[in-house]
């Protein structure tokens, strides 16, 4: 066996089984990341701490064998997150169209809606409370 045999064998070894990359993965790599410039930046070294730790768990749980405790660790991660995330979704989808439309809320209820731009003045109807009100787009 040649070195390169060596070690790609080696790494073979190395990620068989492994857990792998997950979004937990991804945030946790993120927020060291994060946490790391932020040490940097204002000279701190419990931030520089807090991500060495980052890292280390992002790796320990990368190359980790029990599958199913990982899993579980991001599901209860997805599960606490989810309305944030659906809230940066929403967020994004009505910055990427905005041009298009125009989102608001309604002044009762808050649920929001949109009208497509250059619609007028138009009588509005919340689909949750049925509030009607006037508003322009
Ligand atoms: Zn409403």
């Amino acid at each position: 066996m040649d070195f390169m045999q060596r070690i790609r064998a080696f790494f073979a070894k190395l990620t068989y089984g492994a857990y792998g990359s997950d979004q937990l993965g991804k945030v946790t790599l993120y927020g060291s990341l994060i946490l790391l410039f932020l040490s940097f930046a204002l000279g701190s070294t419990i931030c520089w701490y807090l991500s060495i730790a980052g890292y280390v768990w992002t790796i320990f749980r990368m190359f980790s064998r029990n599958r199913e405790k990982r899993a579980a660790e991001n599901a209860l991660y997805l599960q606490k997150t989810e309305k944030l995330r659906t809230e940066i979704r929403q967020a994004r989808v009505r910055f990427r169209n905005r041009k298009q439309y125009k989102y608001f809320k309604c002044p009762q209820c808050g649920t929001r809606m949109r009208l497509t731009r250059g619609c007028g003045e138009k009588n509005v109807c919340c689909p949750k409370c049925k509030n009607t009100f006037k508003m322009k787009a």
